[in-house]
């Protein structure tokens, strides 16, 4: 008897609470079936999160492994310059230029290995034996190569009209370095050259290049000295096919640090006055900007030895010389950046036969 009302009484409380359990337990087994669902994905998830690291990695171990093709080379085949900028990147530490047969069996290297754009740069390429020397060069690209795009930068104060008549139709762009149109400020700068006024030099450079069809483009490194300058007038006057703007920018070795031949810290100008500068010339719709981000390892740069130059550590670090051990042994040194390249649009229209242009 005693043993039975508890039993019953538990049977009654049971059968008074069974519709409010069963609801409960309704509404608990969803949450246990997803804590289920949760607790043994858990392991899978970070397995498959592991998986698609591996996978990331290989990728990009993948492309690292690519052979880099040398689409667009800089080869800065003289050290020497008449003119002595401060902030200059390419300083005259060696006088060594390379035999012109030597040289050009390297182009044809790297003309077998995929490029298509050179650009012969210094130093100043036309003080080498009168411009001869670059000339010859320009012609084989063009003639013997057919590369679709070869262009010069220099700071123009050696051409002359006889150098257009010789090769410029084998030049598709001519690029000429101008950091301000104040000839008191080029001489600031380091680009004034005694009696030779920089500017008019730029103006005459124009008009040649309008007379032998050679696509004209100015370069431009943003300093201290210039960066407050308003240069809309005079661009649109000149009328480039491309004005590319460069942040002055440091390079241990060149123009920085204990065994470089100039200091340019004191033409250094930070990020904001760079876009400042941008911001002022915003309506050139051929203006090229290049911060220092851009700048620093997406060109292909080949030195006087033709040894690719890394800049990755802030300094130029070369690899072998291409003569010595082929294009593709060289160029894992070369510390490209193809992505920046393309990111910086260093694939454009490069050659003038596609520039359709308006002499
Ligand atoms: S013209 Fe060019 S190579 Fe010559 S000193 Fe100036 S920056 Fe350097």
């Amino acid at each position: 008897m005693w043993v039975l009302m508890p039993l019953a009484f538990a049977g009654m409380l049971l059968k008074a609470f069974r519709q409010q359990l069963s609801s409960l337990w309704s509404a608990l087994v969803p949450l246990f079936s997803f804590l289920r669902t949760f607790w043994l994905a858990g392991p899978q998830r970070k397995q498959q999160q592991q998986q698609h690291k591996e996978s990331q990695a290989e990728n990009q171990k993948v492309e690292d492994d690519l052979p880099i093709t040398p689409t667009s080379v800089n080869y800065h085949f003289t050290r020497q310059c008449n003119y002595k900028c401060g902030f200059c990147f390419h300083t005259a530490k060696t006088s060594f230029v390379l035999p012109l047969a030597e040289a050009k069996r390297g182009l044809l290297w790297l003309k077998d290995a995929g490029m298509e754009k050179i650009n012969f740069s210094g130093g100043e390429p036309f003080i080498h034996d009168r411009g001869e020397y670059l000339g010859e060069l320009v012609k084989f690209c063009k003639v013997d190569l057919q590369l679709p795009s070869v262009s010069i930068v220099s700071n123009g104060s050696l051409i002359r009209e006889n150098w257009f008549q010789r090769y410029g139709d084998y030049l598709d762009i001519l690029a000429i370095s101008c950091d301000s149109f104040n000839e008191e400020v080029n001489v600031l700068i380091g680009r004034g050259q005694g009696k030779k006024n920089h500017v008019e030099t730029l103006q005459r450079l124009r008009r040649w290049c309008r007379d032998y069809r050679v696509a004209f483009k100015i370069n431009s490194v943003i300093n201290r000295f210039n960066v407050d300058e308003d240069m809309n007038e005079q661009i649109r006057a000149l009328n480039p096919v491309r004005w590319k703007v460069f942040q002055c920018l440091l390079i241990d070795g060149e123009n920085s640090g204990d065994d470089a031949l100039r200091e340019a810290e004191r033409f250094v100008i930070s990020d904001e006055e760079f876009d400042g500068f941008l911001d002022r010339h915003k309506e050139i719709s051929c203006l090229v900007p290049e911060s220092n981000q851009k700048m620093k390892d997406s060109y292909l740069i080949l030195d006087e030895y033709m040894r690719f130059l890394n800049c990755k550590n802030g300094r130029k670090d070369p690899s072998k010389s291409i003569l010595d051990v082929g294009v593709e042994a060289a160029i894992k040194c070369s510390g490209f950046d193809e992505k920046m390249f393309l990111k910086r649009g260093g694939k454009y229209m490069w050659s003038k036969a596609d520039l359709q242009l308006e002499w």
